[in-house]
C-alpha cells in the first residue's frame, strides 16, 4: 500500500529505532529523563527560546499554549481552516473555555488589516465589559488544511507587528515549520521570533513516532508544564520515543526538500488529467490537495485504495494526498497511474 494520507503515518527509521532502543530514561514527571531534557534543549535552540516542553501530541501542545494565554472567557482569533480550531476536537471550548473568532485567509494567510479589523476598537461608547477580550493571536505554518501553504517571513511580521498593536499574544502552531523552513531558507528562530511560542511536531513529516515541543520564555514554558500536567500529559520514561524526535530532528529536516519534490511531482502529474483540478501554486511544500470532478471524492479514494494508494477525502470533492519519508519517486509514479485510472471512465 502506498500510504498518502497524512506525513504522521511515516515510521520510524532502522537508524532512529537504534537511537532509541539506546536512550538513557528517566521519570519525565521528575525533570528526570535525561534524553527529554535534551530534545527540550535541542528545540529551544533551533527555535531561538529560552525553553521547550515536550508533550505527546501537536494538538496537547497547542492547547496547552493557548491555555497558558488566556483565561476562560477569552477570545483567539486565528484563521477559518485553522488546526486549533477545526480538527482538535473543540478543546479550546472544553479544556479553556475560550472562544474562537475567524479571519478568513487566502491560502490560509490572512493580513494585518483582518486582524486590527477583528479587534474590537476601544470606542467609548462601546463599554469594555461587553466583548470578549481577544487576548491571543495563533497562526499556522505551513497551513495544512490550505495545503501545506507558507506564510513568508515578512506577512509573518506584518501580523505580527499589528497583534502587538492591539496587545496581543503571539502563537504559532508550527507542526510543519520544518517544511517552511527548508522551501524559505529562512531559519526557525527567524520565524518564531515573531511569537510568545511556538509548537512544532516531530511525528509528521520528521518521521518520529510520537510528541511535539511547546518553545517560548522560560516562564511562559513553566506554566506550560503546569497544564501539561493537568492535560495529563506526564510521560514518565519518555526518553524512549524522545531519542526518536531527537534523531529526527537533527536527520530528518534537511531532507524534507525531497517530499516537497515528489508532492510537485504528483501534482504536475495529475494536472492535467480530466476529471481532476489542482492548483499548482498552492502545491508549496509536502501537501497536495485536489479537486476531483469525475466522481465522488470518497468513490474516488476508495477506487484508488483497491488498485493499492492510500489518500483521503478532504470533502465531497476534495481529496488530500501527503508526502513522507516513506514515500519513494517510483511510489511517486505508481500513485500517478493508479489516480489516473481511477477518474479514467
Ligand atoms: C498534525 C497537526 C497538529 C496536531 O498534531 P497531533 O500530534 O496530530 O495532535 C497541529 N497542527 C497542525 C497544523 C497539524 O498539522
Amino acid at each position: 500500500m502506498i500510504d498518502l494520507r497524512s506525513d504522521t503515518i511515516s515510521r520510524p527509521t532502522p537508524a532512529m529505532r537504534i537511537a532509541m532502543a539506546e536512550a538513557e530514561v528517566g521519570d519525565d514527571v521528575y525533570s528526570d529523563d535525561p534524553t527529554v531534557k535534551a530534545l527540550e534543549a535541542r528545540v529551544a535552540e533551533i527555535l531561538g527560546k529560552e525553553d521547550a516542553v515536550y508533550v505527546p501530541t501537536g494538538t496537547m501542545s497547542n492547547q496547552i499554549a493557548l491555555r497558558a494565554h488566556t483565561e476562560p472567557g477569552d477570545a483567539v482569533l486565528c484563521e477559518a481552516g485553522a488546526h486549533v480550531y477545526s480538527v482538535e476536537g473543540a478543546s479550546t471550548a472544553a479544556l479553556s473555555g475560550i472562544t474562537v473568532r475567524h479571519l478568513q485567509g487566502e491560502r490560509g494567510i490572512f493580513t494585518a488589516a483582518q486582524v486590527a479589523a477583528a479587534v474590537y476598537p476601544r470606542h467609548p461608547f462601546m463599554p469594555k465589559s461587553v466583548p470578549p477580550p481577544v487576548k491571543l493571536l495563533c497562526l499556522e505554518n505551513t497551513h495544512n488544511l490550505a495545503g501545506g501553504t507558507v506564510w513568508p517571513l515578512a506577512a509573518v511580521a506584518e501580523v505580527a507587528t499589528t497583534a502587538r498593536e492591539h496587545g496581543l499574544a503571539l502563537h504559532l502552531d508550527g507542526a510543519r515549520l520544518w517544511h517552511a523552513a527548508v522551501v524559505t531558507g529562512v531559519p526557525e528562530s527567524d520565524f518564531a521570533a515573531h511569537f510568545d511560542s511556538v509548537s512544532v511536531c516531530f511525528s509528521k513529516g520528521l518521521g518520529a513516532p510520537v510528541g511535539s515541543a511547546l518553545a517560548g520564555t522560560s516562564d511562559f514554558v513553566a506554566r506550560a508544564r503546569r497544564f501539561k500536567q493537568m492535560f495529563g500529559g506526564g510521560f514518565r520514561q519518555a526518553g524512549i520515543i524522545a531519542a526518536g524526535a531527537l534523531y529526527a530532528v537533527d536527520n530528518h529536516r534537511e531532507r524534507l526538500a525531497e517530499d516537497h519534490t515528489k508532492a510537485r511531482t504528483f501534482a504536475e502529474g495529475i494536472a492535467n488529467t480530466a476529471g481532476i483540478e489542482v492548483d499548482l501554486e498552492s502545491v508549496e511544500t509536502n501537501i497536495v490537495r485536489f479537486g476531483v470532478t469525475a466522481l465522488a471524492a470518497a468513490d474516488f479514494t476508495e477506487r484508488c485504495h483497491a488498485a493499492g494508494v492510500h489518500m483521503v477525502p478532504g470533502g465531497p470533492d476534495q481529496v488530500r494526498a501527503v508526502m513522507h519519508l516513506d514515500i519513494s519517486t517510483d511510489d511517486v509514479e505508481t500513485a500517478l497511474d493508479v489516480v489516473r485510472g481511477a477518474v479514467s471512465p
